[in-house]
């Protein structure tokens, strides 16, 4: 029998809350179960890995949970970083595939609407600010059309007058990040994926014992290499490589080697998640403002977001950020506060020094990938977020814009 046929054996006849053994080993652990993780782990188990995923509360529960699901490469895009502009077209390209296949995987819709968004400006400031947007987008190849206010509210009639220039997008979707991170979960345990949430890690294990393939880690030497992880229970789980998906928590793992380490930073974003009682039609498309945006789901729900804090890892929602975010939006949509308030909440993006995501194997320490840093982009950058850690599973290189190895210190580049 082959070690995945194995393993999924054992996923058949373990009962649905199991004793652990003292030790587990699979082929990739993945710390983390936010739409970084659960991709990651959807992938390596797709491709005949055995997968076992660690996550403290419910899968998707972190920034995950609170994202609006905008697919905005071009919108959300800043000029000063081309190469994270151009993984964002790239993921943007692969999403309607991505989609299809996680919805055929999981057996469930992830309401992928396929409507562009309206990126509109207030004032003289504002309008060249759209201009200098869409030249940078020209410039990958990307069309923007450029409306005057009478054809901005010809698309979106709940449009304010006030509204002085339009940028339309027709390419920057949304998803629904609850329902990405629920197909992904499902999607990994189809595949054979151990899923277990409440249970947290403790630390990296540096040097433990055998692999789950049974051989040494001697290949490299005097290399230190991860070879698992501890749980605060106690309980090891040993694997031949170790994703951190940790979020915004990913730079606080302890037992990392500091060369292998990335520094994250939590950056805190405050929304609301709004009802039209009478159904969908305010708006159809995404409307981003300065400092803001209305995203529409297709049942008459609307996400509006987003406060930008670096306030450490507090969550707390207040009626500060919520009444600019309100302000803002009800200048350019004033039906906005006609609609019901369902939720206020906050969430932490992951964001590392330069703002671009780690995606590969750092150097110098052997057994471990990363798959974090994706701040904004997390739920648009999903796909390629699968593909990056397919590739170092396979052994290939990270790219270097977003290789670990780039925060790399002084040790590190002695060890590699
Ligand atoms: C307000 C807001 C709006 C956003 N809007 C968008 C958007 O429109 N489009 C977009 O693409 N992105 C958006 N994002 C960004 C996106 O949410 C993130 O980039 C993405 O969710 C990060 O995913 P992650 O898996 O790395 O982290 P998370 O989703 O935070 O997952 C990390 C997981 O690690 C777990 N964890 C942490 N420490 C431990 C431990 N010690 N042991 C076990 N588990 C642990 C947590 O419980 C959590 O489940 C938004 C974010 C916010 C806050």
């Amino acid at each position: 029998m082959t070690r995945r046929a194995d393993r999924q054996q054992l996923i058949r006849i373990m009962p649905a809350k199991r004793d652990h053994t003292p030790t587990d080993t699979f082929d990739v652990l993945v710390a983390g179960g936010g739409v970084a993780g659960l991709v990651a782990a959807w992938r390596a188990a797709q491709a005949g890995r055995a997968v076992c995923l660690v996550d403290r509360g419910e899968l998707g529960a972190g920034a995950s949970h609170v994202a609006a699901g905008m697919l905005a490469p071009v919108t959300e895009a800043d000029p000063r970083e081309p190469a994270l502009l151009e993984l964002g077209l790239e993921a943007a390209w692969r999403w309607p595939g991505f989609a299809e296949e996680l919805e055929s995987a999981a057996g469930m819709g992830v309401a992928l609407r396929r409507t562009g968004s309206l990126v509109v400006a207030r004032d003289r400031d504002e309008a060249e600010a759209l201009d200098r947007v869409r030249e940078v987008a020209a410039g990958l190849g990307v069309t923007m059309e450029r409306l005057l206010p009478s054809a901005a509210r010809r698309l979106e009639p709940a449009l304010a007058p006030t509204v002085r220039l339009a940028l339309h997008a027709p390419d920057d979707h949304s998803v629904d990040p609850r329902l990405i991170t629920a197909a992904l979960a499902e999607a990994a345990r189809r595949a054979g994926a151990v899923l277990r949430c409440g249970e947290e890690v403790g630390e990296a294990l540096i040097d433990g014992a055998v692999v789950s393939n049974g051989r040494e880690p001697t290949a490299d030497g005097d290399r230190p290499r991860i070879t698992g992880l501890r749980l605060t229970s106690g309980e090891r789980l040993t694997a031949t490589d170790t994703v951190v998906a940790l979020g915004a928590w990913a730079g606080d793992l302890p037992g990392l080697p500091s060369a292998a380490r990335v520094p994250m930073r939590p950056v805190k974003g405050q929304l609301l998640r709004l009802r039209d009682p009478e159904g969908p039609g305010l708006i159809e498309r995404t409307v981003r403002f300065e400092g803001g945006y209305l995203v529409p789901r297709a049942d008459g729900r609307y996400v509006l977001g987003a406060t930008q804090e670096e306030r450490g890892f507090d969550t707390t929602v207040t009626a500060g950020g919520l009444y600019e975010l309100l302000r803002d939006a009800s200048e350019l949509v004033p039906g906005v506060l006609e609609l019901e308030l369902e939720e206020a909440i906050a969430g932490l993006r992951p964001a590392t020094p330069d703002n671009a995501p780690v995606l590969g194997r750092p150097r110098g320490v052997d057994g471990l990938i990363w798959a974090g840093g994706h701040h904004r982009n997390g739920v648009l950058l999903a796909p390629v977020t699968g593909d990056a850690v397919l590739r170092a599973l396979d052994g290939e290189p990270a790219a270097p814009a977003f290789a670990p190895a780039r925060f790399a210190h002084a040790d590190a580049e002695a060890l590699a």
